[in-house]
């Protein structure tokens, strides 16, 4: 009977146009059966959870693209509703027959949704700096993915960033299966102020034999002789580092990486391994892969007028990190727009754009666009990263119309946006027509 008024208000809420119905009946579940959601999940043939800073949206479509793929019916809760009542909602609906369920998890409710959704796989992708006003520091959602992955019932497998030595190290005696990155040949050196460089077990110094972006590589600390473990899964860029597809290299097959850059290489390692303890094999992962189009502000390619503009979500001084590096090292970008503002989803504390190493983008004398509703908070940290902002405009058109007259012909756009933002400039774009998607099929 819940089940049913559950549908009945998600239909409503659609109807008067109250939101799109994500999260209504997933709100009525939790309030009305709290026990429904774990009697529901039993009704899937496995569950899949993702949880971790970043990467959760696009692993969690990843996976769900791996399985689509293998003809494996599937169930997934949409970007941004992962809390409780987000998944709860996804489940409400009727279920195909022998669904694998793919939830992405909010670091803050996975110890909750754990026992209720039994999961099958865990993956946790990274621990950032992020959303300082939320979480504090980066310590205290290592302590939260612990607690909730020491709740797992017998048999889960979890799957880990090894390259995390903070995340690893809470993880390891778990039996976790690692993933992780590297580049072949030559190492860019992607460094971010901020993030934990300690020995996780004793406090030390972390010295780094390979970096991948931020505190991510492998380490080995002094004083007690911790040393990161080698990833099971091991995704190896073959560069060059570009916006765009990318060469990759998984279990000695090579393929092409279509959602590009460092973390969506680590999204990519995570889904091969989770996907490899469901039974799907890396060569199957790989052909998925290639053919999985970065989507809603990942990557996303857009058009405008004669340009492209690339949508990256950039929330966090380790996810900028990577970002800013690809853009600084692709000659196809003209100018750039950094877009901050402070809304419901973004963290109300902005101060991470302060680590942010925006002095790498100043150094490539790219033509750069302050927006967002923080655009003026944004125009002054980047003339203290000596970048001199082209112009300054709080509304997304007006800024990416001022970046492409900067750019002049053939030059790609880049909006660095938080949440937000980002929705901000998809809404303007794609609902006033004049951009449309330009490296999705659908
Ligand atoms: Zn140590």
């Amino acid at each position: 009977m819940v089940r049913g008024f559950a549908l009945t208000a998600s239909k409503l809420s659609r109807t008067l146009r109250l939101g799109a119905g994500t999260s209504v009946p997933g709100l009525i579940v939790q309030r009305l059966d709290p026990g429904y959601l774990r009697r529901r999940a039993g009704a899937l043939e496995a569950a899949v959870v993702v949880s971790g800073t970043n990467g959760k949206t696009t692993t969690t479509a990843m996976i769900d693209a791996i399985l689509t793929e293998q003809g494996i019916p599937t169930i997934s809760n949409p970007s941004g509703a992962n809390l409780f009542r987000g998944v709860a909602t996804a489940i409400v609906h009727d279920l195909p027959p022998g669904p694998i369920g793919v939830f992405e998890v909010d670091e803050g409710a996975l110890e909750r949704l754990v026992p209720a959704l039994r999961p099958t796989v865990l993956v946790l992708t990274n621990v950032f700096r992020d959303q300082l006003d939320r979480f504090g520091e980066p310590e205290t959602v290592a302590r939260l993915l612990q607690a909730a992955a020491r709740r797992l019932p017998e048999g889960t497998t979890v799957v880990a960033n090894a390259d995390d030595p903070l995340l690893w190290h809470l993880v390891a005696d778990l039996g976790a299966v690692g993933f992780g990155v590297r580049w072949a040949g030559v190492t860019p050196a992607l460094r971010t102020g901020g993030e934990p460089e300690i020995c996780p077990r004793c406090g030390g110094t972390l010295r780094y034999s390979r970096r991948t972006m931020a505190h991510l590589g492998a380490a080995a600390c002094s004083g007690c002789g911790w040393s990161s473990s080698a990833p099971m899964y091991e995704v190896v860029l073959r560069g060059p580092m570009r916006l765009g597809p990318m060469p990759a290299q998984i279990d000695g097959m090579r393929f092409v990486l279509q959602a590009s850059g460092v973390s969506n290489a680590y999204n990519a390692a995570a889904a091969i391994a989770a996907a490899d303890a469901i039974g799907v094999g890396p060569w199957r992962s790989r052909r998925a892969l290639e053919r999985f189009q970065p989507r809603f502000g990942r990557g996303e390619a857009l058009e405008f007028g004669d340009a492209t503009v690339w949508l990256m979500l950039t929330k966090n001084p380790a996810g900028a990190a990577a970002v800013v590096a690809q853009v600084a090292a692709d000659q196809g970008i003209g100018a750039v727009v950094v877009a901050v503002s402070d809304g419901w989803a973004d963290g109300r504390d902005i101060s991470w754009i302060w680590d942010a190493d925006f002095e790498c983008l100043a150094s490539r004398r790219l033509p750069i666009v302050a927006s967002g509703r923080r655009a003026s908070d944004v125009a002054v940290r980047l003339k203290y990263a000596g970048a001199n902002p082209m112009a300054v405009h709080p509304d997304p058109v007006a800024a990416i119309s001022a970046a492409t007259e900067c750019a002049g012909a053939g030059g790609d756009i880049v909006v660095l946006a938080t949440y937000t933002a980002m929705l901000d400039v998809r809404h303007a774009l794609l609902g006033s027509r004049t951009a449309r998607v330009a490296n999705q099929q659908a």
